[in-house]
């Protein structure tokens, strides 16, 4: 069946209105908080994100109360969400826009398109959701979702980017495409979802090539997803209540983010040989091992960590260096880290550690 351009756009509007689920970032068109939805929403779930995004902009309201808060006050208000170069990017782009906009969000896709973090899809969202503007945007669902009505076989992957562009510049409306575009992604979130489409609920089954020859279940086809398994070993080096957390680099996995020491357990080594050569390599001191804590499991988006937990006392103190601190551990909690630290502090208070 031909598509009829005029009703997808028309038929597609009408549902979200009538569908869209009600987020707090909906509820506004300032081009800061829908920035910061969507960034946030980038590697996160919607329900994940509602908490985090509520705080974040509690703290910081406005793009002038990012750009002159310390890079660790960012990272903090991050923890959680993972991936804390998309925090890096709001960080330096908020810098940005209060010295060269006055802190007011440009509406310029010329100018948008060049701050840190701004790729076609971060551009495109803000133009059009914050200023209407008609631009198409392709995150994982508007993909789903259009290759399927066009009945593009494979993978979802960028690749097919091209056709469904075209596809989007043709049902496009003139105006109102802030909600066009919010709609796209609403029906992969809510009817369109990768297992189990409600095709006999969509508002565009009529267009649709793979529901007419019955093969959505099969588009796109799924992505192999490896998931490695690393083992680690943590010290919680304690000397008169407080512990040492160390900084990580400034470059790769969490970066400038706080830990406690250890590392990677590697073949051949037991947990606690592991952590006695961490320490050494990482601070430069022995320390003695007291005893094991509860272990911590932690799921990334690529690996499942398994971290081997264990108190220690110094033989020796380290050499004084910036990124060695020793807190206590109400102060360290102040302090930005990846989820698996995160949840041994948790796992401290537990314990009723001091
Ligand atoms: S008919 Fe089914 S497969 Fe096609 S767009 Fe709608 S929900 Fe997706």
């Amino acid at each position: 069946m031909p598509l009829r351009i005029d009703s997808f756009a028309t038929q597609m509007m009408r549902w979200y209105r009538a569908s869209a689920r009600d987020l707090p970032w909906r509820q506004t068109n300032d081009p800061y908080k829908i920035w910061i939805s969507e960034v946030m929403l980038q590697q996160t779930t919607v329900n994940a994100v509602i908490p985090h995004y509520l705080r974040w902009i509690k703290q910081f309201p406005n793009i002038k109360s990012v750009a002159s808060s310390s890079a660790q006050t960012v990272l903090k208000s991050w923890q959680g969400l993972g991936y804390y170069s998309r925090a890096r990017n709001i960080h330096a782009t908020a810098k940005i826009i209060t010295k060269n906009f006055d802190g007011i969000f440009p509406n310029l896709k010329e100018h948008v398109r060049l701050l840190p973090g701004f790729g076609p899809y971060t551009t495109g969202a803000v133009l059009s959701i914050a200023f209407d503007q008609r631009e198409p945007i392709i995150d994982a669902n508007v993909r789903r979702v259009v290759m399927r009505q066009l009945k593009v076989l494979g993978k979802a992957l960028p690749i097919h980017d091209p056709k469904i562009l075209e596809f989007l510049l043709k049902v496009m409306p003139k105006k109102n495409n802030r909600i066009f575009n919010q709609s796209l992604m609403e029906l992969g979130a809510l009817v369109c979802r990768s297992k189990n489409p409600s095709c006999l609920i969509c508002p565009v089954k009529k267009s649709c090539l793979a529901y007419k020859h019955g093969v959505q279940d099969i588009i796109p086809q799924p992505k192999e997803i490896i998931i490695k398994n690393i083992s680690a070993a943590i010290a919680i080096i304690r000397h008169k209540n407080k512990y040492l957390l160390q900084k990580r680099p400034a470059k790769g996995l969490f970066a400038d983010l706080w830990e406690f020491p250890g590392g990677k357990i590697e073949t051949g080594e037991t947990a606690e040989q592991a952590l006695l050569r961490e320490v050494h390599e990482e601070i430069k001191i022995a320390v003695i091992i007291e005893k094991q804590l509860p272990s911590v499991i932690q799921f990334y988006t690529q690996f499942k960590a398994h971290l081997s937990v264990w108190l220690c006392r110094p033989r020796e103190m380290p050499a004084k260096r910036r990124d060695l601190k020793w807190l206590t551990l109400t102060a360290l909690k102040e302090y930005p880290m990846s989820s698996g630290s995160a949840k041994i502090v948790d796992l401290l208070t537990k314990l009723s550690f001091k």
